[in-house]
């Protein structure tokens, strides 16, 4: 059977990496007396230069490790470091891509992993996976374990960009279509959909569709995505997959990523925009998905970003190569350019809550 483990501590407070003296030994004991490897990189060293002087002095013995970007080598070479150098702990600090290299070198390791995220952008923060680049544009997701603690300080989220918290929203609202498949692939190989995962997949997208707060960068939205995403993360590691937070909408992300390298967006305004044509194909209500997306502000119109009618037909009707053993809906659904132009036509309609259910239905 299948096992799991949960982070010791999760922590949301406003300043809470002023008082990491306070916040660390709730997540591992006795820290003061351990060698700690704190993992950044170079611009957010010099971005947070007082946070981490603060942090640093509130640990005995606390080294900085600068890592340049997000592939395996450069993890690897942490870990190695880290091994040889015998820390005790590490912690990484900083976005999806130090903390991905800082999560898995942490497992290769077998050293406790302290995430200090400087922003919500997308669920790896409390994944068991990290998401790192093999080979040029090539990247691989690897499996490791969630952290051990994971601390969310509320005024430095603050102060990032408003554009990732919305990349947050829209990694938690793709949920919707990424559950549906779960169900369809178990459904068609005689496999599993672990119940609690599906329910705890399910709560992040609740968490986000029926919240009442609208003030993204307010101490009480920044709780409630830490929430939603948390929730992705532990959906992962009780599934012991990435299924509950990830299909067809998922595949068009990776596929633009890897044929269309050019293209500047992020993974969580990916996927939302891939959630909209898999709703579609999966027969759902995407009308309710198009209203959230509006309602907080989540620009999900392709020609925004570059992606022409051309790129939009080609990255769907390549997206389930990126992932031939996962069975999506893609994998039975009509990818006729004539479909994927409508639709690429009604996403690009001003007015977005004019996507209706009907009108989704003509496509
Ligand atoms: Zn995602």
């Amino acid at each position: 059977m299948h096992s799991f483990r949960l982070p010791y501590c999760l922590i949301v407070e406003d300043g809470a990496f002023l008082h990491m003296d306070e916040m660390l030994p709730a997540c591992v004991a006795d820290i003061r007396e351990k060698k700690i490897l704190f993992v950044t990189e170079q611009f957010l060293k010099e971005l947070f230069a007082d946070t981490i002087a603060e942090i640093q002095k509130d640990l005995q013995h606390c080294d900085l490790y600068l890592v340049e970007d997000a592939s395996f080598d450069i993890a690897v070479a942490l870990a190695k470091y880290a091994s040889v150098q015998d820390y005790d702990v590490c912690i990484g600090f900083g976005g999806g891509k130090v903390l991905d290299v800082a999560k898995y070198a942490s497992f290769v390791a077998k050293i406790p992993y302290i995430c200090l995220p400087t922003t919500l952008s997308n669920d790896s923060l409390a994944s068991p996976f990290s998401v790192m680049a093999t080979d040029g544009h090539n990247r691989k997701t690897f499996g490791c374990k969630i952290p051990t603690g994971i601390i969310v300080d509320t005024e430095i989220i603050r102060a990032a960009p408003e554009s990732q918290l919305k990349a947050g929203i829209g990694d938690t609202i793709s949920k919707y279509t990424a559950l549906y498949d779960w169900k369809l692939d178990a459904a068609k190989k005689g496999g599993r959909v672990d119940d609690f995962a599906y329910m705890i997949s399910e709560m992040a997208y609740n968490t986000v569709a029926f919240c009442e707060e609208r003030s993204l960068k307010s101490k009480n939205f920044i709780h409630i995505l830490t929430e939603a995403l948390v929730f992705g993360g532990l959906a992962m590691e009780i599934a012991g997959s990435s299924r509950p937070c990830s299909g067809a909408e998922h595949l068009f992300c990776h596929a633009l990523e890897e044929f269309y390298p050019q293209i500047k967006i992020s993974h969580g305004m990916a996927v939302a925009m891939g959630s909209i044509g898999a709703g579609i194909f999966q027969e759902r209500d995407v009308s309710k998905l198009y209203r959230l997306c509006a309602l907080y502000g989540l620009d999900i119109k392709p020609s925004d970003y570059g992606i022409t009618k051309e790129i939009f037909i080609d990255v769907w009707q390549r997206a389930q190569s990126t992932r031939k053993d996962r069975y999506t809906i893609l994998s039975k659904t009509d990818l006729s350019a004539e479909r994927l132009s409508c639709i690429y036509d009604r996403m690009s309609v001003s007015e977005k809550n004019e996507f209706t259910h009907s009108a989704s239905g003509e496509c």
